[in-house]
């Protein structure tokens, strides 16, 4: 059981229920790191009174140091500050909540130092996958899926003590805002529309990732990675419902899956307390109200970034790094309505096609794959 966090992205959508949970459960808090909201970060910092805190920018650190005036909370900035939240003494976990590859570095930080991970921050193992599971492994870091599908895996796998005892995984999607909406149909999807999901509250990234399916892609290429399976036995299906999380096939033909009302806070909590499972007030998931549970095959014409993201995942090598790093530059330009729904993959494609695949990539290769699939994007988008 944890007894003092760290949060990586404290001020954001898994961040904050992070910290609900946290104060719910009593653990201590070590340090927080954010981006640019320097106003919830003081917020936060007066709160749980970390020992350190961290912006992404010189200046915001500068600003969150003048409000927070006593000094008795050290302020860091940038990548040096993430690295020593990440590191710091204090804490035996870090939830790692950042959005994107900037998380990576810290991540791994994190397993330097053996922490236990409870890893939302899904963009670290598409791209870096094998490299963060060998140094967890080397340095007997546990690491513990946030991510609602991956926790729903990690629940159905307890007991399992044989991965060939597994058929596949079955990951759930519930299809996003444009489920059903045909490829003419969604040409001139608007940001705002993009921005409406239907069962979750989320950071804005991983909703324009639920509205491409992008997002089931890259969880897909997530749990090959945290479970060490080929592509060909991690299954996508349409649960328009969000209520069933996921589910394992094993080789018997019995099917294990993890239900439960759609909250974040359910897998944070389980991420800090397990082994153990503790008390949730939260009203749970009622079988007689919750309706009919349907399941459909994804249309992978209509939502081309699950078959991109397929496509990288079979390709292997700094392949996936591309493909994340091509979506966050073309998912930033869509966010800043600067290209349309279809764009998106558009540029995926790009970059798949233009950047060079290296075989078993050390860390530096995969930062300069996603270097350049973000260089594919910026002199593209507006062709
Ligand atoms: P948000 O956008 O809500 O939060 C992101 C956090 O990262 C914020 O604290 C933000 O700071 C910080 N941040 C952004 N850019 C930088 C940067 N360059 N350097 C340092 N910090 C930065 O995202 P979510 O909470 O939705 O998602 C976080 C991660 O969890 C993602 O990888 C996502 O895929 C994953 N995830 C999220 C789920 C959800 O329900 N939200 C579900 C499953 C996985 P600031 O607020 O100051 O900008
Ligand atoms: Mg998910």
């Amino acid at each position: 059981m944890t007894k003092c966090v760290t949060i990586l992205g404290s001020t954001g959508s898994i961040g904050r229920q992070s910290l609900e949970v946290v104060e719910r459960l009593g653990i201590r808090v070590a340090a927080l790191t954010a981006g640019s909201n320097v106003e919830l970060m003081e917020a936060q910092c007066r709160k749980y009174q970390p020992k350190l805190a961290v912006m992404a920018s010189v200046e915001a650190a500068e600003q969150l140091q003048d409000r927070l005036d006593d000094g008795s909370i050290q302020v860091l900035s940038g990548l040096e500050g993430l690295l020593a939240a990440a590191s710091m003494a204090e804490a035996d976990t870090v939830i790692t909540a950042v959005v994107g590859m900037v998380g990576l570095r810290p991540t791994l930080a994190a397993i330097e130092a053996g922490k236990r991970i409870a890893l939302a921050n899904k963009e670290t193992l598409v791209c870096a996958g094998q490299l963060v599971m060998a140094a967890a492994e080397k340095y007997g870091a546990e690491i513990v899926p946030v991510d609602s599908e991956h926790s729903a895996i990690f629940q159905c796998l307890m007991g399992c003590h044989d991965r060939k005892e597994i058929r596949n995984l079955i990951l759930t999607c519930s299809g996003g805002p444009f489920y059903g909406k045909s490829k003419e149909e969604l040409q001139a999807v608007r940001k705002a529309d993009a921005l409406r999901h239907p069962n979750w509250t989320m950071g804005a990234k991983i909703t324009i990732d639920s509205a491409t399916l992008m997002n089931k892609g890259l969880e897909l290429i997530e749990a090959m990675r945290l479970y060490g399976l080929p592509m060909e036995q991690v299954k996508v299906v349409i649960h328009r419902q969000s209520i069933v999380h996921s589910l394992v096939e094993f080789v018997d033909g019995a099917i294990m899956a993890q239900l439960g009302v759609p909250d974040m806070r359910i897998p944070i909590q389980l991420a800090l307390t397990y082994p153990q499972r503790l008390e949730n007030p939260e009203k749970p998931l009622d079988l007689l109200s919750c309706g009919a549970l349907t399941f459909a095959a994804p249309d992978l014409e209509a939502f081309p970034c699950l078959a991109l993201a397929m496509e990288a995942a079979k390709r292997g090598g700094t392949a996936c790094a591309i493909l994340n790093g091509a979506n966050e530059a073309a998912v930033a330009l869509y966010l800043e309505d600067r290209i349309g729904f279809y764009d998106i993959s558009r540029m995926v494609r790009l970059a798949l096609d233009q950047v060079e695949v290296l075989e078993n990539p050390t860390l530096n290769d995969i930062l300069l794959a996603d270097q350049a699939a973000r260089r594919v994007v910026e002199s593209n988008w507006r062709g």
